[in-house]
């Protein structure tokens, strides 16, 4: 028999409705049946296990790998009245020796913990004896091998929870899941394909931007002006940019933190507190910041500078709008930042194998800068959600801009044809000065100055013809292949272009309105 849940969310949480997926999740846990659930972040997850908590008769132990958010989430239990607790390394060791004394008393209703902490057999033996009736796994991402943030220290509580006594229900809860970890998950935590409460990745409240050839500084202190009691994240790569744009804005008088790797650790902790208690409004931060931040009411979330994949781009603009109202989520690109990017990739201490496989995933977010689809459904499309309605959102920069589509399909043939005379070798620069007729030495070097497709839209700079290429790559008219310099290649879709069975349609501020050099 479920019970009814509502008065409880109602009651405890203040809430009037369940959100897309939390009453399913409720219902199989107080079935006792295993359950996993993948929503994206600011879905809601916590209440889905805090309310079987509440409605069972016995604790609930959660097991999270991020200690930073134990001390919030039990926080914010204590202040609905609900006793919980945490035990993990923050604490002292007599302070865990009494809280686990604690426990053993029966004193809290939810203990917070770190998988480490399966590893103890005090622990263990502590909660054999007790009457546990749930165990969930927060950001059970990480108990897979195929997840992109494995911890083998994660795996191993398993077998351990498997070893109780009485089996208490087991729900996993992620927001980030490919097929292969949901498939992975649900044999770990033995879970019914018909009890994978899946809603899908889509953020409904979130506008999804892409700006282009702005001064960033002055697009940056425009638009917090003109969201002034609005609270914001302004990611950055460098701790230089950071330090940098913090200053900028602090001399405008904007009420602005901080946070990167480079501050003391009071430091940054004052700039979080700062930022979360609404002290000031504005965080500009590396990508160090926001991993276990819980506020809700981040109206946008601005990348000053290119991600370096669409994962973290994802998970870090998904920091606005937790709480469910509308929020903007922008990408300030520049070129320059595509160099940074490989360069950082380049230098750092990853093997061959993992560096090509950053670089892939680099040029995703490069095409995510350049398509013309709708943005939301490519960020979908990327994580292979089928689930989430895969229209286009009509809110995005691309959806909602009211630029014409022009057909460029005789420009995308030069290109094409350039790349394919080129011997598909090259990457967009230069492709990009031939097509320009450029005197480049390499041009020349290579003979391509010899090509009947040598300065066949020399009407265009470089840069137009550089972006013009990547909006080709980005739909997969062009293959871009290698590591930290891509070779261009023509794809599949590129043959019909050139016999001419499809054509290429451009927003028209993409590649602005000059002669057309006529090509047989
Ligand atoms: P997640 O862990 O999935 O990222 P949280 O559990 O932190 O999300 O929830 C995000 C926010 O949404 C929190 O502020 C939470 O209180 C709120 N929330 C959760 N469920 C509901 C609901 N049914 N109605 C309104 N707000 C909700």
């Amino acid at each position: 028999m479920v019970s009814d849940t509502l008065p409880i969310l109602k009651e405890y949480f203040g809430y009037e409705a369940f959100r897309p997926g939390q009453k399913k999740i409720v219902d199989h846990i107080l079935q006792q049946q295993n359950t996993l659930a993948i929503m994206p972040t600011g879905g809601g997850k916590s209440i889905c296990y805090q309310i079987p908590g509440l409605a069972s008769h016995g604790i609930t132990v959660v097991i999270s790998p991020l200690i930073s958010l134990m001390k919030d989430q039990v926080d914010s239990l204590k202040a609905l009245g609900v006793a919980a607790t945490y035990i993990n390394s923050s604490l002292t060791s007599s302070e865990q020796y009494q809280r686990l004394a604690e426990i053993k008393n029966g004193k809290y209703k939810f203990v917070y913990v770190a998988p480490e902490r399966f590893d103890s057999n005090t622990f263990f033996q502590t909660i054999d004896a007790l009457d546990i009736s749930l165990i969930a796994f927060d950001e059970a991402h990480c108990i897979s091998q195929w997840g992109h943030d494995f911890r083998p220290s994660y795996r191993t509580v398993i077998q351990t929870v498997f070893r109780l006594r009485n089996q208490p229900t087991l729900i996993g809860l992620t927001a980030t899941a490919t097929k292969e970890v949901i498939r992975d998950l649900q044999q770990l935590l033995h879970v019914n394909e018909d009890k994978v409460v899946n809603t899908g990745f889509a953020r409904d409240n979130l506008t999804f931007e892409m700006v282009k050839g702005h001064d960033r500084n002055r697009y940056v202190v425009d638009f917090v002006n003109n969201h002034k009691d609005e609270a914001g994240i302004i990611y950055a790569i460098t701790r230089k940019q950071v330090d940098q744009l913090h200053y900028i804005l602090k001399e405008k008088g904007i009420s602005v933190q901080k946070y990167h790797a480079g501050m003391t650790e009071d430091a940054r902790k004052k700039a979080q507190n700062d930022f979360i208690y609404d002290n000031v409004q504005v965080m500009i931060a590396t990508n160090a910041f926001g991993m276990g931040i819980d506020k809700s009411n981040v109206r946008y979330v601005i990348h000053y500078a290119l991600p370096k994949n669409l994962e973290s781009y994802y998970q870090e603009a998904g920091r606005a709008g937790r709480d469910g109202e509308p929020s903007q989520c922008i990408v300030l690109f520049s070129g320059q930042d595509i160099t940074l990017q490989k360069y950082l990739i380049d230098q750092s201490e990853m093997d061959e194998i993992k560096k090509s496989g950053e670089y892939g995933k680099l040029q995703s977010m490069i095409n995510y800068c350049h398509t013309d689809q709708c943005l939301q459904q490519y960020i979908l499309e990327y994580f292979n959600d089928t689930i989430s309605d895969h229209q286009e959102c009509g809110r995005c920069s691309n959806c909602s801009n009211d630029l014409e589509k022009v057909d460029r399909s005789k420009e995308a043939q030069m290109v094409l044809s350039c790349v394919k005379r080129m011997g598909e070798r090259f990457g967009a620069s230069l492709v990009a000065k031939v097509l320009k007729g450029s005197n480049d030495k390499k041009v020349k070097q290579f003979r391509f100055d010899k090509l009947t497709t040598y300065g066949l839209l020399k009407h265009f700079t470089e840069k137009e013809l550089v972006s013009f290429i990547q909006f080709l790559v980005a739909e997969n008219f062009l293959v871009a292949e290698g590591g930290r310099f891509p070779v261009l290649k023509l794809s599949s879709r590129a043959v019909d272009v050139l016999k001419g069975e499809e054509q290429v349609f451009v927003q028209s501020a993409k590649v602005e309105k000059k002669e057309v050099v006529e090509y047989d």
